[in-house]
């Protein structure tokens, strides 16, 4: 099997699991209990919680921990959106066209609520303009969500300027990193962040643990009651197994992050000119340059993505479509409606991430595998017959 899709989730990575695995049995104690069964517990929260703040320039004290990088977005953007109105701050939100549903729903739910919220758009590029962000402020905007890199296009907003406009207009900011931790240099003090969500199962740790860096003397108002746990903003017993996971894979992300980039990003690259050479029709979406090291997103004129992902599977190879697929009905990706994709485009898109477990093999099978299938679909299209009807009529043309 070829797994290529590491911006859904990756694998626990072998030394994680190994970490974890004392917690679910032999230090099984409660993280707020006094004695030792429950001490031991906390100190491997302790040092999970420090191995989190290492990896992003953050202090300990600054980061809580979450049921991932959902929850970690919630209690971020809700959090201070009613802590600041409810002190007559206003009720503005800025954010971009291309955020991740936890972010994007949650901004909605928020509109309902009486909240306005200007969506900034990324352009064909996929990337937002910062003089757009200036000009979207106002007395009212009390706080500014942008991710800092997407999870279908891959693309890396310009964190640390929007931090510095936020700044100096005295409005909170908040990213979503959770597709760039771990896999690109993340600093909270150069980015300019307020907060900060990561989530550990796209960073080789488990599924349904995360962490939310909060710069200090930055309030927020509870979306959660309970007892008290985590700075009373994600109150509950607490998922020690998990958290530990999350700090060793900080740890060994942070050891690995310079021998990664280039591993990847050469391995990136080869697959993108296999493709693009060998596929007519073709194309990248998004910005090339300011991009994920692991992240493609392909576009096939004249196919469905979705019959791709299947055929691959089928060949032993995991991808995911550009497109989102709900399973009541099939909708254009809102990212690749906000890079300006028509829905047939978007349809025929496919988004391979790599991970450092990927080999050169593997990127040579997968170049070796997609001309052909994208081929026989073609060949069943009849988007791709219009396409093709098209190109002869051209061609008359120029005979005349
Ligand atoms: C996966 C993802 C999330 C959600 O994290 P979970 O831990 O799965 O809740 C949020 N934002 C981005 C950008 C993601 O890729």
């Amino acid at each position: 099997m070829i797994y290529m899709d590491h911006s859904a989730t990756a694998p626990v990575r072998k030394e994680v699991f190994e970490v974890m695995e004392p917690y679910f049995t032999k230090s099984f104690g409660n993280a707020s209990t006094f004695y030792s069964l429950g001490r031991e517990a906390k100190a491997g929260m302790e040092e999970a919680r420090e191995n989190v703040a290492k990896l992003i320039g953050a202090n300990n004290d600054e980061i809580i921990f979450t049921s991932g990088g959902t929850e970690s977005d919630n209690i971020a953007i809700q959090g201070i959106a009613y802590k600041l109105n409810n002190a007559g701050k206003g009720n503005h939100i800025i954010t971009s066209a291309i955020e991740h549903p936890a972010v994007m729903e949650t901004c909605s739910a928020l509109e309902k609520k009486g909240f306005e919220v200007t969506y900034l758009p990324v352009y064909e590029e996929g990337i937002v303009k910062v003089e757009d962000l200036k000009s979207a402020i106002k007395e009212e905007t009390i706080l500014i969500t942008i991710m800092h890199a997407n999870n279908e296009i891959g693309t890396i907003q310009p964190i640390a300027e929007i931090g510095k406009i936020a700044k100096e207009n005295n409005i909170k900011f908040h990213s979503d990193a959770v597709q760039s931790v771990g896999k690109i240099p993340v600093d909270v003090n150069e980015l300019n962040v307020d907060l900060l969500s990561i989530s550990s199962h796209k960073i080789y740790g488990p599924k349904g643990v995360g962490a939310l860096y909060i710069r200090k003397r930055t309030r927020l108002e509870p979306i959660l009651y309970g007892g008290g746990q985590e700075k009373d903003l994600s109150p509950g017993t607490e998922n020690v197994a998990g958290i530990v996971g999350l700090g060793e894979a900080c740890r060994l992300a942070k050891e690995e992050l310079d021998e990664n980039i280039p591993y990847i990003t050469n391995l990136r690259n080869k697959l993108i000119d296999g493709i693009l050479n060998s596929v007519e029709k073709s194309y990248i979406n998004g910005n090339i340059e300011k991009r994920l090291p692991g992240n493609i997103n392909f576009r096939f004129t004249g196919i469905e993505g979705e019959s791709l992902v299947l055929m691959l599977d089928a060949k032993g190879i995991d991808g995911s479509t550009g497109s989102a697929c709900s399973s009541k009905k099939l909708t254009a990706s809102h990212v690749l409606k906000a890079i300006g994709l028509e829905d047939v485009d978007s349809h025929g898109s496919l988004r391979l991430t790599i991970g450092p477990e990927n080999t050169e093999e593997e990127v040579d099978t997968v170049i070796k595998e997609i001309p052909p299938i994208v081929e026989k679909l073609r060949s069943m299209s009849s988007i791709w017959e219009k396409e093709e009807s098209l190109l002869k009529d051209n061609t008359k043309r120029c005979d005349i």
